[in-house]
């Protein structure tokens, strides 16, 4: 989040209470992150593995740009 924050202007904030739509983080599932804004909570699940896997950063990142909406260069839709 703080490489968006110094390098794009996506800003992740906290969530309160007047949120519809927001991320949830949790480790609950393999390194994914649902596409875009969903409506209502959107999963993304950085566990463990993911965290401290050989791509680092990265990874996470990679989830992150899911989250804000972007799909894999290579797919079609
Ligand atoms: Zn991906």
């Amino acid at each position: 989040m703080r490489e968006f924050h110094l390098r794009t202007c996506i800003r992740f904030i906290p969530k309160t209470s007047s949120h519809i739509n927001y991320v949830d983080i949790t480790a609950d599932r393999f390194c994914s992150s649902e596409v875009g804004r969903k409506g209502g909570k959107q999963v993304l699940s950085l566990p463990e593995a993911c965290i401290r896997g050989s791509e680092g950063v990265g990874a996470i990142i990679h989830e992150l740009m899911h989250t804000i909406g972007f799909y894999h260069e290579q797919s079609l839709i």
